[in-house]
């Protein structure tokens, strides 16, 4: 048996004459960039995670950096960012000058430690990225206390996590803003690249709309110099046609989630945790196991392909040698990351595809 990583083919087979009409719609119309698709597209998704505003963009990275670049950060601020992400977070921070300033993540659930936020808090700290780590929700109740008790921005970057929720409130609409990437392997993703910016907040809302275009929001009118960041039209029909099916694809990773944690032996590896009151949507499904090579070679000699989140926590990137951070600073990251390894994990994944993964792992 083969049984891919991520498997997007079987995905679109099962909706494919709608997803067929979006895309010809496009072709048939002309319609490339802009028009009512983008904006029905931008109107359902904030009514998806509940907030007023919603600026679509090009990519999730863009989206984490206009939203940084609305918040004011500039050259000599520091921004607070877990140390196990995708580079986007920590990266978008760098690009505008600024100084990701690191932070250990929690043992158990692998999103940013909240009890460990204060002590990097200093007079030039100006917000707080908190990542919703694998599809689990980051503690947003007590990020949101420390960040009101030192006014700093909250910028929840939700790429991994569409539709999760914790003390039933979605990610995206907890902190003053959220950044969403529809990358092709994400819980709701585009064929191609694709991000959004949501908000509550007018003011960012339209900074945004403007950095993502050229500092216009009337055609010629720059008030500012912005850039060019934007969703495609045909984009925009897709995520239209896919957004439907993001709750029920959600349901269905929590089920074979479920049926991993009920099936795999743990005995010999630590299985994924989901934090109280929390909708985690298992956008990965990370075991912990201290043979990982062992592990890998054996699934991949069966045919079963799998991946690491990420194999270095970021402050160990080559990129951040000059922030000379130590092993010491950040002793769950750097416990975990010899151990992490994600098997596949989608809806479409089968019981019988599950029951051979399970079945050589348990061996
Ligand atoms: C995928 C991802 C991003 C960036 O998304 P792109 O659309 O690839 O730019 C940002 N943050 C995290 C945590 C991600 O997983």
């Amino acid at each position: 048996m083969n049984i891919p990583f991520v498997d997007l083919v079987s995905q679109y087979t099962s909706i494919k004459d709608e997803i067929d009409n979006a895309f010809y719609s496009s072709l048939n119309t002309g319609e490339f960039i802009g028009g009512d698709s983008v904006r029905s597209f931008e109107t359902a998704f904030s009514k998806y995670v509940n907030r007023k505003y919603c600026i679509s963009c090009a990519n999730g990275t863009d989206s984490i950096e206009i939203l940084l670049e609305a918040f004011g950060v500039k050259k000599g601020d520091e921004v607070i960012v877990p140390a196990y992400s995708w580079i986007s977070t920590s990266e978008s921070v760098s690009r505008l000058g600024a100084k990701p300033v690191f932070v250990d993540i929690e043992k158990d659930f692998y999103c940013i430690d909240a009890n460990l936020i204060e002590s990097k808090i200093t007079p030039n700290t100006k917000g707080i990225i908190p990542v919703h780590f694998y599809g689990q929700p980051a503690n947003m109740p007590q990020i949101m206390a420390i960040a009101n008790k030192y006014k700093l921005f909250v910028i929840e970057d939700c790429a991994q996590a569409h539709g999760a929720e914790i003390y039933g409130k979605n990610v995206g609409s907890w902190g003053h803003a959220a950044s969403f990437s529809f990358y092709p392997g994400k819980n709701l993703g585009a064929y191609g690249d694709a991000g959004a910016i949501v908000t509550d907040l007018e003011e960012i809302a339209i900074k945004c709309k403007k950095i993502a275009n050229h500092g216009q929001l009337k055609k010629h009118e720059h008030s500012i110099e912005g850039r060019n960041s934007r969703l495609d039209t045909i984009q925009a029909k897709i995520l239209l046609v896919k957004l439907n099916y993001l709750n029920t694809w959600n349901l269905k990773r929590i089920k074979n989630a479920k049926y991993y944690n009920t099936r795999l032996n743990p005995s010999n590896i630590i299985l994924p945790s989901v934090r109280e009151n929390s909708k985690h949507v298992f956008h990965l499904y990370v075991i912990r196991t201290k043979r990982r090579g062992e592990l890998i070679s054996k699934l991949e000699k069966a045919g079963v392909q799998t991946a690491i989140h990420y194999p270095k926590p970021l402050p160990f990137l080559e990129c951040y040698t000059y922030l000379e951070s130590k092993q010491d600073d950040f002793p769950v990251a750097c416990s975990i990351q010899n151990e992490i390894l994600s098997i596949p994990m989608y809806p479409e994944l089968a019981k019988m595809q599950m029951d051979y993964i399970i079945g050589i792992i348990n061996e």
